[in-house]
């Protein structure tokens, strides 16, 4: 590779096999590796002083919220650390002591970072100036913030009309940056806001809204622990979400019992050993399933109503297993479900789902006789073609148990990124809503653009076909989160100008537009203060609980904004002084951002205020059993269609999967303790009759291809490793898989891509 022509930047990164090891997958999560993990990489990254300074305030009350994912924090904090293995790599991420500066920036140029891995090029370190990439250029080097605002408004000010720019929001981003960042973007003119959301649980959300009346879940941490029976629903909490393990033992010790869905047969669903209680240091710890039911990958629809078809059957025999009086009043289309479910033999569903009868009808058992029950779930019901139906599905079954709306029930669709949901909250959409424009011509005094926004892939398309030349993002790594990569690269190349606020190095830095800006931005850890005052940022939790969020660091550079200060100069560049909103003020006092966001939305009075400690719960009419808003007022039974996918003998169902030293597109390391992987990211996890059968043997490297449209796909180089999943079903990692998921096939609705059904060959 010459390393000073742009023209040679890999789009992909490198694609071979570092030559890793693969062992027994893992029987057991936590425990004392996962503190010794934790320590190895705090140690590693920030040393001694930074960790016991973050560590001591992560998730404390007034104190650091997790950058991780979006588990909430229970009312009372334990003294020992309120944090998982994966909430320390996510902290030790953000303060390490490494740094990218200019001197980084000269000695390196992008076409060499793009052949870095993602993790290696997250591993340089935080960002600390502001750096340019100029038209033709090779190499980024600095700017100084008022030039670097200076160029985005000369950029948004070329374009001929506001929808060719694209403004992109990550869940990283505190309510108070996102806000006016939404106010900015519609102020401009335009609501073409995509966001991760749309990429994980965009399915939820219209799922949720269409048959509850709320796109957010319904249940409470109190509602997990008090549940009689929780459903985990293609999910892998051990991974992804750790401290919920905490939450399912709090429920087993209560009396409750656990049913896990899933294709993959997932250490964190087996047993947890809870680090801070005896029994999980020296003992064997919480059996955390009680029941697994290992469905084939989209099949979860098959299998639910399989479930809902005899518990209707098992009602009309002897009574009392179906919720009449709840459905009665409550409800609609409970027939319509009824006579659907009747089109469909047991045989048919039972093979289509793939659980084994026996298995089946312990967990009718179980559901016959629990009232109070919680489905949880997260992207393995979402990224499918039929993610909305299998939401809904869910939302059937909890109906049919009259378990919305009382203590011990519920939907929890497991939020991902720290603040996805409050993004949300405060009006990060590409939809138009007339209560929202509404509500800005209120506070602000000016109307909103009317014309629907741009989502995640219709944005990349719209890069793509050059209808879109600016692109910003708040925060994250688009280019590795989203699906079709190469088709990504090439949208985000096509753009006059990308800008990322960003706290580390990533591959969308390296494959850009014609110019390219790094904004640098202070993390959850950092100080953040104005004229002597320390300023803290507000968050919303998984289950719809708004807390503060304070830094307690030295900032990496003196040159770091906060993005809300960087958004409003952003502002203040464009608008000068035509602009009729004080973005200046905004930009340094939260309080009056938050008093704006209050004026807003309902549940955010005294907002400042009642952020404090705990923080306060927004409303929620689902969990209050309220379906005024809904077409007669009643929750929504659906019908669901089961998915078609054409799949020759040849083929197979591929899911896209976090490793456990992943979050999101940031790799903290290249193990997957949990599943026997280390030093290793191309891996492909398989039945070990499909590897007898295509002659294939453990270790041995093959290629994987989809084809959608005429159009052919590659990831090359994945290790065979032999694991406990359906025949015909794969698993393997993103963003190393993302290339082979076409960019125009999603969800129907929610247009989230497909990631978690992709027809596939092994070559
Ligand atoms: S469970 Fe999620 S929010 Fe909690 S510490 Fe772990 S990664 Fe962070």
């Amino acid at each position: 590779m010459d390393k000073d022509d742009r023209a040679k930047i890999s789009l992909i990164g490198p694609d071979d096999v570092i030559g890793g090891r693969i062992t027994t997958p893992q029987k057991y999560a936590a425990g004392i590796p996962a503190v010794k993990v934790a320590l190895e990489h705090a140690m590693k990254e920030m040393g001694l002083k930074r960790s016991i300074a973050t560590l001591s305030k992560l998730n404390q009350k007034e104190g650091i919220d997790c950058p991780g994912c979006a588990w909430p924090d229970p009312k009372k904090r334990s003294s020992l650390g309120e944090f998982c293995e994966n909430g320390v790599k996510a902290i030790a991420e953000e303060a390490t002591t490494h740094t990218v500066g200019p001197d980084f920036f000269k000695a390196h140029s992008i076409s060499e970072i793009s052949t870095w891995t993602d993790y290696e090029i997250g591993k340089s370190g935080r960002l600390t100036e502001p750096m340019v990439l100029r038209p033709g250029r090779n190499h980024y080097e600095p700017i100084s913030w008022e030039a670097a605002f200076e160029l985005i408004a000369e950029n948004l000010h070329s374009l001929t009309d506001p929808n060719e720019a694209v403004f992109y929001t990550s869940g990283r981003s505190s309510n108070e940056a996102a806000f006016l960042y939404g106010l900015f973007a519609r102020s401009f003119g335009t609501n073409n806001m995509p966001d991760c959301s749309n990429m994980c649980h965009e399915s939820s959300g219209v799922a949720l809204t269409e048959t509850l009346g709320i796109g957010k879940g319904s249940a409470s941490l109190e509602d997990l622990y008090e549940a009689e029976l929780v459903m985990v629903i293609g999910q892998n909490p051990g991974t992804n979400h750790p401290r919920m393990l905490s939450a399912l033992e709090k429920c087993k010790e209560n009396g409750g019992k656990i049913i896990a869905v899933n294709p993959l047969e997932e250490a964190g669903l087996i047993r947890f050993k809870n680090p801070q209680e005896f029994s999980g240091v020296l003992g064997g710890g919480t059996a955390i399933t009680d029941l697994f039911l290992q469905v084939k990958i989209n099949q979860d629809v098959a299998l639910l109503n399989l479930l809902i078809k005899k518990l209707i059957e098992r009602d009309e025999k002897v009574g009392g297993i179906v919720d009449h009086e709840f459905i009665q009043k409550n409800t609609q289309g409970f027939e319509e479900l009824k006579q659907d479910l009747e089109k469909y033999g047991e045989e048919e569903l039972l093979a289509l789902c793939g659980v084994p009868e026996a298995e089946v009808e312990k967990a009718v058992e179980l559901l016959v006789e629990r009232k109070k029950v919680v489905v949880c779930w997260a992207m393995g019901l979402t990224q499918h073609k039929n993610g909305v139906d299998n939401i809904k599905a869910c939302v059937n079954l909890l109906l049919l148990k009259g378990s919305i709306g009382k203590k011990g029930t519920g939907t929890c669709p497991v939020r991902g990124h720290s603040n996805v949901q409050g993004d949300r909250t405060v009006g990060i959409t590409h939809h138009v809503s007339k209560n929202l424009n509404d509500a800005f011509q209120r506070v602000f005094g000016f109307n909103p653009p009317e014309k629907e926004g741009l989502d995640v892939v219709k944005s990349i398309k719209a890069m793509y076909e050059g209808q879109a030349k600016v692109f910003v993002a708040l925060g994250g790594n688009f280019l590795s989160a989203a699906s079709d990569t190469l088709y990504t690269a090439k949208a985000l190349q096509n753009c006059e100008l990308t800008v990322s606020i960003s706290t580390k190095l990533n591959r969308t830095h390296v494959v850009t537009g014609k110019t390219a800006l790094i904004l640098p931005t202070l993390g959850r850890t950092e100080l953040d203060v104005q004229d002597g005052h320390r300023r803290y940022v507000t968050v919303e939790n998984s289950m719809g609980r708004v807390h503060r969020s304070m830094g307690n660091l030295a900032p990496h550079s003196s040159k770091l904004k906060s993005e809300t200060e960087i958004v409003s100069q952003i502002a203040q560049a464009y608008f000068q002084s035509n602009s009729s909103i004080d973005w200046e003020a905004l930009g340094k006092d939260y309080d009056l951002v938050r008093t704006k966001i209050s004026q807003m939305f309902k549940g955010f009075e005294q907002y400042s205020d009642r952020s404090k400690g705990a923080g306060f719960d927004l409303p929620n009419n689902a969990r209050m059993g309220d379906f005024s808003m809904l077409p007669n007022g009643r929750a929504q039974f659906s019908v669901c269609r089961l998915p078609n996918h054409q799949l020759t003998s040849a083929r197979f169902l591929l899911m896209t999967i976090r490793s456990h030293d992943q979050f999101n597109t940031t790799i903290y390391g290249l193990d997957d303790r949990y599943r026997g992987v280390f030093n290793e990211r191309r891996v492909l996890f398989i039945n070990p009759i499909d590897i007898e059968e295509l002659g294939l043997k453990k270790m041995d490297i093959v290629n994987l291809v989809s084809n959608y449209d005429g159009v052919e796909r590659m990831a090359k180089n994945f290790l065979i490793a032999p694991y406990n999943i359906p025949k015909g079903n794969l698993a393997a990692y993103f963003p190393e898989t993302n290339v082979l998921v076409p960019n125009n096939h999603y969800a129907d609705k929610s247009h989230t891509p497909i990631s978690k059904s992709i027809e596939v060959d092994i070559v």
